[in-house]
């Protein structure tokens, strides 16, 4: 899991329509008693870093048996969508607006919530890492593909980028100028990973974008 800031947590419109609060959310009830399960986000520190990118999602109904033991929600939406709930984030473009702004395929969304700006989809991460899909708009990318990265290199969201989503992101997200993110093209040669991939484990790779010799400082 990376623990860099994201596309999906940073600019002042997102953090303004960032969950903070538990959320009921009928839409996605508890399996076991049918109840609404609550929303719980990531906790955030006083500089307003959330710790971690994963919202939990659980039944607070007494006496439930799965009371009290969340799972991270990007779970609990794969498997409302895989019983046939529309998928509020689908692969695509253009992509769905919210907030003023376009909804990337790695920003999990549910109705009660909207996007849930500051959580990353795990799942779909670890695919786009691993098939090379563009974290924006979920469709694939070309053996050389973009990325946005900070000064040392690190990516914002170790995942690539299709050219035009990676000028989208740029244009409609302060996080990257904050962050003096920059657009760099790259084949995964020119990718230093690290951590490995388990969706089971809710471990995702970080990426570290490598400066041609020609542009060492
Ligand atoms: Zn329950
Ligand atoms: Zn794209």
């Amino acid at each position: 899991m990376t623990g860099r800031p994201d596309l999906a947590g940073r600019s002042p419109a997102q953090a303004r329509h960032a969950v903070t609060e538990p959320v009921a959310c009928p839409d996605l009830p508890c399996p076991d008693c049918g109840r609404p399960r609550y929303l719980q986000p990531p906790e955030v520190g006083p500089d307003g870093t959330a710790h971690g990118t994963t919202s939990g999602i659980g039944c607070a109904t007494i006496d439930c048996p799965t009371a009290g033991l969340p799972l991270p929600v990007w779970l609990a939406i794969d498997r409302a969508v895989a019983a046939g709930a529309a998928d509020l984030c689908p692969a695509g473009r253009p992509r769905p607006r919210a907030h003023g702004l376009p909804v990337p395929w790695v920003t999990p969304v549910t109705r009660a919530t909207g996007p849930l700006w500051r959580d990353l989809h795990t799942a779909r991460l670890a695919r786009a890492q691993l098939e090379s899909l563009c974290q924006v708009c979920g469709l694939g990318c070309d053996r050389r593909f973009s990325l946005i990265v900070d000064p040392h290199g690190h990516c914002l969201t170790s995942a690539p980028l299709h050219e035009e989503c990676a000028r989208l992101a740029l244009a409609v997200c302060p996080a990257p100028s904050r962050a003096r993110a920059r657009t760099v093209t790259a084949t995964r040669a020119q990718i230093h990973t690290r951590g490995d991939i388990a969706v089971e484990l809710a471990m995702t790779q970080t990426w570290r974008y490598k400066e041609p010799r020609s542009g060492a400082t």
